[in-house]
């Protein structure tokens, strides 16, 4: 159990040990826990009350207590807010979710774009959840908030978010996107097909596929809101490698239906990424075997913190802007973010309710890299 001796030696009026009231409820949830009346990781939801209540440790399933809420409050309240440093409650297994906000929220477009907007608190949308959220993250006025909102209306969306299950920091952020463009484009009357989410994250891919045979040329352009990138299982590799092999021409796996040769012939297939490049890249590290194994690949992914030079043309140079990492495996596990702040140079690594500024970058590049997200210079 964590506390904190600062708290406890400066106020002589509270004691040592916990308050009896909040010291039996503990010990009634460890044991409805232990009995298995109640699973390790039910969602109590978590408010401001002045009893204490266990905070998840997802990798092991056990709780620990964190330090009273109310007192917890009342030493941020004496203390400005930054602005965006803004803890996130975990209500349940909800890490993924903390993750995934932390990260868009330090998109600078982005969440410019949320502030501006007007909704009414009875639109029942993800936009009103979404943009309402980063409002009060951005307001300066609150330490922390509880997420519950944005969980119930993207849950609407996506029907997988429903429970308190561990679930992907990068599926909630591309269900979230999802659900912001499809909410922008059924009030919108200019019928442009075009919103804030395809304006800064819309990556166009185009794929060619030629016949082995009469060389008989198809192609098929895609868009994505992310660049996903498999890997082998191996020591290292380098993001510059995996976005080569993304690109790179092969043969197809099976037999590829030519229109011109009328029969079944070997094929190849190259991807090319199409220009404009967007404001934001985001890359998924796809280290989710998700076969029979449900094995994660440990690989150390080097990516460059600043000046990725995504096509070699000079203008396309971005740096990164926040990292969704997870330690653990597929059974269990915890997600953080690492970001910074308003795309401005101070890091920090946001964890649930705890926001610790970063002092060596070093750090941001690590084994545990789930998501990158970079951001176009100027
Ligand atoms: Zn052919």
């Amino acid at each position: 159990m964590d506390t904190d001796p600062k708290q406890s030696s400066c106020n002589s009026s509270i004691p040592t040990v916990m308050l009896p009231v909040d010291s039996l409820l503990l010990i009634f949830i460890r044991y409805l826990q232990l009995m298995k009346f109640i699973p390790w990781s039910s969602p109590i939801s978590i408010c401001d009350q002045s009893i204490e209540i266990p905070e998840y440790n997802e990798i092991d399933g056990s709780s620990q207590i964190i330090s009273k809420r109310k007192k917890f409050k009342k030493k941020q309240q004496k203390l400005s807010i930054e602005p965006g440093l803004c803890g996130l409650t975990n209500i349940g297994n909800t890490c993924f979710m903390n993750s995934a906000i932390q990260c868009l929220s330090n998109i600078p477009q982005l969440t410019k774009w949320a502030k501006k907007q007007q909704l009414s608190n009875h639109e029942q949308t993800v936009t009103q959840a979404y943009t309402s959220l980063i409002k009060s993250i951005w307001s300066g006025k609150n330490s922390y908030i509880s997420p519950h909102d944005i969980k119930k209306r993207v849950s609407q969306h996506a029907p997988i978010f429903c429970d308190y299950a561990q679930k992907d920091s990068h599926e909630f952020m591309n269900s979230l996107l999802n659900a912001l463009h499809s909410e922008f484009i059924e009030n919108d009357s200019s019928k442009e097909q075009s919103s804030i989410v395809t304006n800064l994250f819309c990556i166009q891919t185009q794929s060619r596929v030629t016949c082995l045979h009469c060389g008989m040329c198809d192609s098929l352009e895609e868009i994505t809101y992310c660049l996903p990138l498999p890997f082998e299982n191996e020591s290292t590799v380098t993001l510059r490698r995996l976005l080569n092999d993304f690109l790179k021409e092969e043969l197809l796996d099976g037999p590829y239906y030519c229109s011109n040769c009328q029969d079944l012939r070997s094929a190849k297939q190259k991807t090319n990424l199409c220009q404009p490049l967007p404001p934001v890249i985001i890359v998924q590290l796809k280290r989710f075997t998700f076969d029979e194994t449900n094995d994660k690949l440990n690989t150390f992914v080097e990516y460059p913190i600043v000046d990725w030079n995504v096509d070699d043309s000079n203008n396309s140079l971005y740096d990164l802007v926040a990292v969704s990492m997870h330690v653990g495996n597929l059974q269990g596990g915890h997600y953080t973010t690492y970001a910074r702040l308003n795309g401005l140079d101070q890091w920090y690594h946001f964890n649930d309710l705890n926001i610790e500024p970063v002092h060596n970058t070093h750090c941001l590049v690590n084994r545990n890299a789930y998501v990158l997200v970079y951001l176009k210079k100027n």
